[in-house]
């Protein structure tokens, strides 16, 4: 289209060159008219430009911002995922965090269990005391440590006098406090930290005294004795005593490879049959080292 303008232009120009010099009527109405056509149709052209090249821009813009849009999309479905794996990694750290938690305090009460049945497995819930199956371990690993160490060791049976009429006549209740109350008096009689106070039965301790001879050993007793008479426990149906009392065995040797322990307790064990042969309320002893 713009190359036919431009030919009839050409065309024309001649025409407007003679128009200037010579002209008829006929002539400038002709060629005013073809002026006009080309006129109109160079508008239209134009026109026609204008509007294409407005739909290039209006395409070029579309897809500019097509391109923008999927950026956009693109970022914001980016976004997303990041938290998505962010609230996912928060929600796995807080259930790994439960779970640490519940762990450290199943732990927690499982040590404090384990310390209660070790308590339990080794003192005498009623006096407190190390109970028979401590007072075996330990008895065992002295014995072995003053065998090696030529050192003596010595060990006191004590027994309640007359706890039988005791307990008929305060009741088995009352009979308990007493038992306590016994184990406490020959707990405050010792002071060697390895010096120990076990219940051997019912109504009988032993106490284990390593690295210490007879007379050491005749000492604690007397300690004992007069604590027993300073607390004076009432016992009207004893037949030794107003106050509760003790017949005590005392054995004491060097533990040597020759005996077995058990001879320790077994003398002392004799000792204090002999205190309750003797008419009770007192000590007796056998020494061998
Ligand atoms: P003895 O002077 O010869 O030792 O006489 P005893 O009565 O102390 O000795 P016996 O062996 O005849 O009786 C021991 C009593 O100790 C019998 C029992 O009722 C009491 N006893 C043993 N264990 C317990 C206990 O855990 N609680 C109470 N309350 N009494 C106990
Ligand atoms: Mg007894
Ligand atoms: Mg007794």
């Amino acid at each position: 289209q713009t190359l036919d303008l431009i030919t009839e232009w050409n065309n024309l120009s001649p025409s407007i060159d003679q128009l200037m010099i010579s002209s008829s009527p006929d002539q400038v109405d002709r060629i005013t008219r073809k002026l006009l056509e080309m006129h109109r149709r160079l508008t239209d052209l134009i026109l026609q430009n204008q509007n294409s090249h407005f739909k290039e821009y209006e395409i070029i813009r579309k897809s500019r911002e097509d391109m923008i849009f999927l950026f956009l999309d693109v970022f914001i479905l980016f976004l997303l995922i990041i938290s998505l794996v962010a609230y996912l990694a928060t929600q796995l750290m807080y259930e790994h965090k439960n779970i640490l938690k519940n762990r450290i305090q199943l732990m927690n009460e499982l040590e404090q269990k384990n310390d209660i049945l070790q308590r339990m497995a080794m003192i005498d819930d009623l006096t407190q005391v190390a109970n028979r199956r401590y007072f075996n371990l330990l008895f065992d690993q002295e014995w072995h440590r003053l065998l090696r160490e030529h050192q003596p060791f010595s060990i006191i049976l004590c027994d309640i006098d007359c706890f039988k009429l005791y307990n008929d006549y305060y009741g088995h209740q009352q009979g308990d406090i007493c038992l306590h109350r016994v184990a406490e008096i020959l707990k405050q009689s010792i002071h060697r930290s390895s010096d120990i106070v076990a219940r051997y039965g019912g109504e009988e301790f032993v106490i284990l005294l390593p690295n210490t001879p007879l007379e050491g050993a005749i000492e604690v007793v007397s300690k004992i004795q007069e604590a027993l008479k300073k607390a004076h426990l009432e016992h009207l149906k004893s037949i030794v005593s107003d106050h509760v009392t003790l017949s005590l065995g005392i054995a004491c040797m060097i533990p040597s490879a020759m005996f077995s322990p058990e001879l320790l307790i077994s003398q002392a064990d004799k000792a204090l049959y002999l205190a309750k042969q003797g008419g009770r309320n007192q000590y007796q002893w056998v020494n061998q080292s």
